[in-house]
């Protein structure tokens, strides 16, 4: 049996982390058992489903690559289909129409509230086949009236849903569009899905949803019930937590493969291993892995795990993946160092792209003063004579790199009996503009040495100039 898998969601808002968790686990466990993966967009819910909802999905997946075997199939394109089933249900009477008003539902309703009974449809058009004039029937679905359904979930264990608890199902609305634990059903049906993966909020779902592919004459497929997502306060995962759309997370500067690994981490574990490649998840995975208790979203977490992904990345791959964050930090990757170079000189100490590119701003834009607290400290007569002989050193390196660098540095400091740091942090000020930039030589590597050399001039200026106003 081939392991066919699906993602199902609805486009009625933006892909968040929780879904694709969802998704994650579906593609996983295909790819694990080399079975199939099937993208489904639920979308009949005409009202609350939107086209950028359905766009957001697509490129998520792809930026993700959680690259879908089939699909994507839209449930708006399968109404035929639908209907064929329900046609076929009313005619040999696995389906029925009922032909209750609004008022006679909420009488029944108030009734059964009155006497404390739980609220369900009393079935009272089952076995009526006579139609209503004036009234546009929905369809039922006729459940079972005895017995029990057992959903042996792979996460959650063996949950026993009694058929006297399930009323009959609305499958049609009266003007015809099928419902969701409807259409799930076909489609899972007839896209031949073998294992449903899926949030815990469709555990009550299930039994209703196996009745159905019992009358289809099937087998259920395998179930697997995920445990929620919650915030680090312990409610629901929400958009007060933070961001919860996956495109945030892109635009910031999260690498894919950091995003899934962390995702994989919320209610899944190896040993107590933190770091997976996306050929180890592929790997290790297993639904009888998965956790039954709830995990919360922990934002550090994941900033830590996209800086272990940026670590572990090659700089060449690495900055390549930095040149659209370049451009989205108003810089033009053309106007200073490879981006592999940057790469290179920031990955220990950038969590994001978008904080890698914003970081290593002065090697491509100069800067017009220079932070006055680091003036102040760094930028003092005492370094006046140290640094311009250092810019006449490095004025004279033939060939720009950071072993020529650290070699002009060393030699100016050694004539001046300055330890490194006291040469090194005015050079970094003047050049950098501020206190913080990677070491010295990597840092004047990456300016390059036409901008060393003017900031230099510029940093020698300013010490004169204020030297000259204390003196006057
Ligand atoms: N469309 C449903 C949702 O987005 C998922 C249905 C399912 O996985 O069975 O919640």
């Amino acid at each position: 049996m081939t392991v066919r898998t699906r993602f199902a969601p609805s486009p009625t808002g933006v892909l968040h982390l929780g879904s694709i968790r969802t998704a994650l686990f579906c593609w996983l466990y295909a790819r694990r058992h080399k079975g199939e993966f099937v993208l489904r967009i639920e979308d009949t819910d005409r009202e609350r489903s939107t086209e950028e909802n359905v766009m957001a999905i697509l490129e998520g997946m792809e930026w993700l690559g959680l690259d879908a075997d089939e699909g994507p199939f839209y449930q708006t394109q399968r109404f035929d289909r639908y209907r064929e089933v329900i046609n076929e249900w009313l005619a040999d009477g696995r389906a029925y129409h009922c032909y209750c008003t609004r008022e006679e539902l909420d009488e029944l309703r108030a009734k059964q509230m009155e006497a404390g009974e739980k609220v369900r449809y009393d079935g009272r058009w089952r076995d009526r086949p006579e139609p209503r004039e004036g009234v546009d029937p929905v369809v039922r679905f006729r459940n079972p009236d005895d017995g029990e359904v057992v959903v042996d979930d792979q996460v959650r264990g063996r949950v026993v849903f009694q058929n006297s608890e399930l009323d009959d199902l609305i499958i049609a609305r009266s003007d015809g569009t099928p419902t969701y634990n409807f259409t799930v059903v076909v489609d899972d049906y007839d896209m031949q899905i073998t294992h449903v993966i899926r949030g815990d909020d469709h555990l009550n779902n299930t039994p209703r949803q196996m009745n159905m592919i019992a009358a289809l004459g099937a087998e259920p497929p395998v179930y697997a019930h995920l445990p929620m997502i919650l915030g680090p306060d312990g409610a629901k995962l929400s958009k007060r937590h933070g961001a919860v759309d996956i495109r945030e997370y892109h635009e910031e500067g999260y690498l894919p493969e950091a995003m899934l690994n962390y995702l994989v981490r919320l209610g899944w574990s190896h040993g107590d291993q933190e770091i997976f490649s996306i050929d180890e998840m592929i790997e290790l995975f297993d639904i009888a892995d998965v956790n039954q208790s709830a995990s919360a979203f922990n934002p550090e977490k994941l900033r830590w795990i996209n800086q272990q992904h940026i670590l572990a990345m090659s700089t060449e791959e690495l900055g390549e993946r930095l040149v659209p964050f370049l451009g989205k930090a108003g810089l033009d990757p053309a106007n200073g160092p490879l981006p592999s170079h940057v790469a290179e000189g920031f990955h220990e100490r950038a969590d994001t792209l978008l904080h890698m590119a914003a970081s290593a701003r002065y090697c491509y834009e100069d800067f017009e003063d220079v932070d006055p607290k680091s003036a102040k400290k760094h930028l003092r007569p005492v370094i006046l004579e140290p640094l311009k002989v250092v810019r006449a050193r490095l004025a004279d390196v033939p060939h720009w790199g950071q072993t020529q660098i650290a070699e002009a540095v060393a030699a100016v400091a050694e004539d001046y009996e300055l330890n490194l740091g006291k040469l090194g942090q005015p050079l970094r000020v003047a050049v950098t503009g501020g206190p913080v930039s990677p070491p010295i030589d990597v840092t004047l590597w990456l300016v390059g040495q036409e901008r060393t050399l003017a900031r230099l001039d510029k940093a020698v200026a300013l010490i004169e100039e204020r030297a000259a106003a204390s003196a006057g």
